[in-house]
């Protein structure tokens, strides 16, 4: 329940606005100027706000597109990334956003054909390269569809350009709009997994990992092209036997011609990042295990980390191509 929204004046009237608002009937709505007001101010305390998180809507200005970090690809030769909202219902123990925002507030920005524009801008700008653009870097990209219809939005885009490929990153078991669509070749649904022990613990609020792999089977099997991102991979005593299980059933659970890529990924903070979620956090056990400063980020010492990820790329081979196969480093 989100007892108050904030809403920004220039788009009131928005019939986005008016749209989102008709699904919360008893919040309380305020007028702002600007979400700046209410979202990241340096006296917020992250924790504090994710018990209870307002939502703000608002008018995004410029930054439509974004390029991707370096090492953040599934085979592309250039990628991108955009974001119609910032935080995310989820609270998993490891995730960035609580590093990089003082806020827990929820914002979502109405003006989507403002990121339509910025699409097709850069589609033409770059209409030589194989491109892959990312929903959701600063969200979870299918978690609050039910909401904001973005996703439905942006598929009529991707519906024009079948050779550009887009991801939504999610730990939803949010099916639609797919489950009631023609699949479509150049989307890539993309899901985080970890094993449902370490999930229970970490993996907050999200659902759990066994409904996950049912979603994921039941969109592969209506024909869209899946992603696993085994990402971040966490260590414990008995890693191996924990992903190995996880692993296996996975695969001999969703039919394999579906599989677009399968990515790992390393447990990892930038250093400013770090500090801020281990202040939040100082007991987790998560980050008083044994991580260290690594090229400037914060994660397990390398041994580990390549140990991690070449015992789950081995185990991945029995299924699937090694060209399926990618190391997210960022
Ligand atoms: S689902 Fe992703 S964005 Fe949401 S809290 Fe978890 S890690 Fe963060």
């Amino acid at each position: 329940m989100i007892e108050t929204i904030y809403v920004e004046e220039a788009i009131q009237n928005h019939p986005r606005t008016k749209f989102i608002l008709k699904k919360f009937k008893k919040s309380r709505i305020i007028s702002i100027y600007k979400y700046g007001e209410i979202f990241n101010k340096k006296n917020q305390n992250f924790r504090i706000q994710k018990a209870n998180p307002c939502l703000i809507l608002a008018h995004k200005k410029d930054n439509f597109v974004l390029p991707a970090p370096e090492g953040f690809g599934i085979g592309s030769s250039k990628n991108f990334y955009f974001s119609h909202m910032y935080n995310c219902i989820y609270d998993c123990r490891y995730c960035f956003l609580q590093g990089m925002y003082s806020s827990a507030n929820y914002v979502i920005f109405v003006n989507f054909e403002d990121f339509d524009i910025a699409i097709k801008k850069t589609i033409k700008k770059n209409i030589n390269s194989k491109l892959t653009f990312f929903s959701g870097y600063d969200c979870d990209s299918l978690a609050l569809e039910s909401v904001t219809g973005f996703a439905k939005h942006i598929l009529s885009i991707f519906r024009i350009y079948p050779q550009i490929e887009i991801e939504f990153r999610t730990k939803s078991i949010q099916k639609e709009p797919f489950l009631s669509m023609k699949p479509m070749q150049n989307v890539i649904l993309a899901y985080s997994l970890m094993p449902e022990l370490i999930s229970n613990s970490l993996d907050n609020k999200a659902p759990s990992i066994s409904k996950r792999i049912r979603v994921i089977s039941e969109l592969a099997s209506k024909g869209w092209r899946i992603g696993l991102r085994f990402d971040p991979l966490i260590h414990s005593k008995n890693w191996k036997e924990l992903y190995k299980e996880l692993l296996e059933y996975v695969y001999n659970n969703i039919s394999l011609n579906c599989l677009h890529s399968v990515s790992f990924g390393s447990l990892r903070f930038p250093k400013r990042m770090f500090k801020n979620i281990f202040k939040l956090y100082p007991n987790e056990l998560l980050f008083t295990s044994p991580l260290s400063l690594n090229n400037k980020m914060i994660s397990y010492d390398i041994e580990i980390e390549e140990e991690m990820t070449s015992y789950c790329k081995n185990l991945s081979l029995k299924y699937i191509n090694e060209d399926q196969i990618f190391k997210c480093s960022i």
